[in-house]
């Protein structure tokens, strides 16, 4: 099914895309392969509807949105079952990944309806200067597989709030809980509000990305579509949101306790089986706990228990798709090859012949020259080097093109100061990785994307600002022409 102009639409002559459980490797539904004509019918639904929901007041559009969250809460186990059949992610993970999205359609109902800009100083006491903010227009979201619904309510949460429409395109790998969430949680939205296309990227993704009615992209994915993406929106200097990847590095001080260090360190690099942009993928432990936390770590992990989501004793799920698996195994081949020491983990689990398993693995003797340090692995490896000084630390943490976030464990107030201001990344956690916040605005530096999701920011990317600049005695003024008047 796509999702069309207040229409669940089943009766379309396409070819299918099979959605498989990555657990099992079963079918576990199918979708329409979309095409350029979908897109079209979904954006031509979208501003046919934009007109009359941008005037819609704030406080009936949050209503709107606050009623979405209520209907999600109400499947919340349903849905958290599909998403996990789907996604592969245990069940706990899920669970969160639901909860989060709820109350962000929520926030942002409330932040909606509270700012619609602000009164400035004017330049004379006979002006009035005000700056007011303005939806978009059609905001097409196109959304990655890891977390679908998460990203997808930090762009349509804030994009419906401020008063645009969406034209929605799912992952090809994970559209079902999407569909599924909008059949149940958005029917009562005016037709047109809100549009789901499904499909693969260059089919339908790049129509909408390319498409002169839609006048904001919101993006979560790689950076090699976000390059993509990017040089399409720029010949028509279209608003473009980028939230892409990372490698983002994790560095331990020797005055940490070494078992919660270990604990904290294996849920930022293994969570959804190390599938978060955010993962920790680069570890810089201080050489004079080195060889003790290696030993911690490799024991803790070990012990991890991989399987199926939907069983309640399952830590680490599937990776999503064989081919994600591979890339991550060639990553560790080569840094094997290279010198590198795998101590636990980075085989295919006997004990499980269905799925996209990989134990989760630690390796040392790793360094930079090797591209499990340089690319983002996207998959459960946690590669440890050893650092002496916290300058040289800091150095290693900002040697890579990315710079989605960073963490820290330590209580020593200095470093902990000179990490936030030398490290560059869009977050910092200090001894609670991964951990969001909805005011927190979340995203990149450096190659990692440009804009921000969640609070504030995470609005104002969805409006435009306008400066009205109102003369209101509309007196002659001595500085217009002419000049040099005798
Ligand atoms: P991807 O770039 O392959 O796909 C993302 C989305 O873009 C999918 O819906 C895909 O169909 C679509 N797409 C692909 N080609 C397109 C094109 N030419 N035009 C328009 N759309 C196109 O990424 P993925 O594999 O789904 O997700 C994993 C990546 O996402 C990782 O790199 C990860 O770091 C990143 N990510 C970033 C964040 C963040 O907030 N910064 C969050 C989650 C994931």
């Amino acid at each position: 099914m796509m999702y069309i102009n207040g229409k669940i639409i089943t009766d379309l002559d396409r070819e299918k895309i099979e959605v498989i459980n990555p657990a099992t490797e079963e079918i576990l539904g199918e979708v329409f392969r979309g095409n350029a004509q979908d897109a079209i019918s979904a954006i031509e639904a979208a501003k046919n509807a934009f007109n009359s929901w941008k005037v819609t007041p704030a406080y009936e559009r949050a209503a709107l949105l606050h009623q979405a969250a209520s209907k999600m809460r109400e499947h919340h186990d349903d849905l958290v079952r599909l998403l996990t059949e789907e996604e592969g992610k245990p069940i706990p993970e899920n669970d969160e990944e639901w909860w989060w999205s709820e109350e962000t359609f929520d926030y942002y109902a409330e932040l909606g309806r509270h700012d619609r800009g602000t009164v400035i100083p004017p330049g004379e006491s006979t002006q009035f200067n005000f700056i007011i903010k303005e939806p978009w227009g059609v905001v097409g979201c196109i959304i990655p597989w890891n977390y679908p619904i998460l990203l997808l309510a930090w762009k349509i949460a804030p994009a419906l709030a401020a008063g645009n429409t969406v034209v929605i395109k799912p992952s090809e790998f994970t559209p079902l809980t999407t569909l599924k969430m909008i059949e149940l949680a958005f029917d009562h939205f005016p037709p047109g509000v809100v549009n789901v296309v499904t499909g693969y990227g260059p089919e339908v993704g790049e129509p909408i990305v390319t498409h002169p009615d839609v006048k904001m992209i919101a993006f979560t994915g790689s950076l090699a579509t976000g390059q993509r993406i990017a040089s399409l929106t720029a010949p028509q200097m279209k608003k473009t949101h980028l939230e892409l990847g990372g490698k983002d590095p994790f560095v331990v001080a020797p005055d940490v306790d070494i078992p919660t260090a270990v604990s904290g360190l294996a849920y930022a690099a293994l969570l959804n089986a190390g599938q978060v942009c955010t993962s920790t993928e680069r570890v810089y432990v201080h050489e004079s706990i080195f060889s003790h936390f290696s030993e911690e770590l490799s024991d803790f992990v070990g012990k991890l228990r991989l399987g199926n989501g939907l069983e309640p004793s399952t830590d680490i799920g599937p990776m999503l798709r064989d081919k994600f698996r591979s890339k991550v195994e060639v990553q560790i081949k080569k840094a094997v090859s290279a010198g590198a020491k795998v101590l636990i983990g980075g085989k295919r689990p006997d004990q499980l012949d269905r799925g996209f398993f990989l134990e989760p693995a630690v390796l040392v003797n790793v360094d930079h020259s090797m591209e499990i340090m340089r690319e983002e692995t996207f998959g459960p490896v946690i590669p440890l080097m050893p650092y002496k000084t916290f300058d040289e630390a800091i150095i290693l943490a900002n040697d890579n093109q990315y710079g989605l976030g960073a963490s820290l464990m330590t209580h020593d107030a200095k470093l902990v100061k000179r990490f936030f201001e030398e490290v560059h990344a869009g977050t910092i956690w200090i001894n609670d990785p991964l951990t969001d916040n909805f005011a927190g605005p979340f995203g990149g530096m450096k190659m990692s994307g440009l804009g921000r999701e969640l609070g504030q920011a995470g609005f104002d990317e969805f409006c435009q600002v306008k400066h009205v600049h109102w003369d209101i005695e509309g007196n002659l003024k001595e500085y217009w022409y002419p000049y040099g008047e005798e």
